[in-house]
């Protein structure tokens, strides 16, 4: 299989290219480094089955010869990022979403979108399954995100309804694990940045608030069995074994982010305090993932607790220089 991976140099696409090459396929990296790091992928630069192309994909694409699948992965992912990028955390939603569709009707190839929880807004419905529409605040400061995604599952459903694309959608929740960013301001990587450097944990509002955690390795698992998996519906036929429509790919235990703070003091013996701080606007106040469709369809759900999870990711910063400036 040759696929492009849109945003393969982030967080999950590098992590994703990691896999595919590893499977033995070919990859294609376009990425405008925005959020990205070049150092994600460094070790594939060079090698016969490995590509990358400094490209903002908000653009034209083109990709000379055959292609097989194109993930579209790009776009700024963590709070911080997409508040400070909101143009073009729209744009690669929208425009990006669209160039990455054409691309893929062009070369007949599979699509496959990385959704978000944030389509579910702050939900009303708990757990989110798939068949819920979602609490969306359109023009509050986190709408550039949850907008932009919404319409780009809108557009890719477009795709495959009128041209017949084969189009897949995973929501991804809360990720972590190595090589996301130290100050790319998620509460994994600030917890623990804040914890290895004995400054104090920033819990936002009363830390009541929930979030259902996934290590990286089970979250690309998901993504592959949904990225490899052979459309045997009917095309028409709505059924729990669409492949078209979304599916959550998360890991359904949940914690309130006081409790991740704790955990997170516990495994560094970490003695800083923990200082609350005003909640951000719109923060949702409960998020956690019904996991039955993906486990139904793709016979899958995470292994990794997040005690094993959140050690290895600690491993991994305290690998790096933390106190790095980005
Ligand atoms: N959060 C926090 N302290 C931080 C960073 C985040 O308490 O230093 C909270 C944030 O308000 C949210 C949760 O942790 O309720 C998860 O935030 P994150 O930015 O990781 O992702 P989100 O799920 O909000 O997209």
């Amino acid at each position: 299989m040759k696929t492009l991976i849109t945003g393969g140099a982030g967080f999950l696409g590098s992590h994703l290219v990691d896999r595919l090459i590893a499977d033995g396929h070919e990859v294609i990296v376009f990425d405008n480094l925005l959020t990205g790091r070049i150092d994600n992928i460094a070790h594939h630069l060079g090698t016969e089955t490995f590509k990358f192309v400094k490209q903002d994909v908000t653009e034209y694409l083109y990709v000379a010869g055959r292609l097989d699948a194109v993930v579209h992965f790009a776009s700024p992912a963590s709070p911080i990022d997409y508040l400070q990028l909101p143009i073009q955390t729209l744009k690669v939603g929208s425009l990006g979403t669209h160039k990455a569709l054409g691309l893929a009707r062009e070369k007949g190839a599979r699509f496959l979108l990385a959704s978000t929880s944030e389509t579910y807004g702050d939900p009303q419905v708990h757990p989110q399954r798939e068949d819920y529409w979602g609490h969306v605040n359109p023009v509050g400061p986190r709408g550039v995100y949850d907008e932009a995604k919404r319409f780009a599952e809108a557009m890719t459903m477009a795709y495959h309804r009128y041209h017949g694309v084969d189009t897949r959608i995973a929501r991804i929740f809360n990720t972590y694990g190595g090589r996301m960013r130290p100050r790319d301001g998620r509460v994994v990587s600030n917890f623990i940045v804040q914890a290895l450097a004995g400054e104090p944990l920033t819990v936002y509002g009363e830390g009541t608030q929930t979030r259902s955690f996934c290590y990286v390795s089970d979250l690309i698992d998901g993504i592959v069995r949904l990225l490899y998996l052979e459309d045997h519906c009917h095309k028409e036929q709505a059924s729990d074994l669409d492949v078209h429509s979304p599916v959550n790919i998360g890991n359904p235990v949940e914690f309130t982010v006081v409790q991740l703070a704790h955990e997170v003091k516990r495994q560094t013996n970490s003695k800083s305090p923990v200082e609350f701080k005003p909640l951000p606007i719109d923060d949702p106040q409960v998020r956690q993932p019904d996991i039955a469709r993906a486990n139904k369809l793709l016979e899958w759900r995470p292994i990794v607790p997040l005690e094993e999870g959140l050690a290895k990711t600690i491993q991994y910063f305290s690998e790096i220089a933390t106190g790095r400036e980005e």
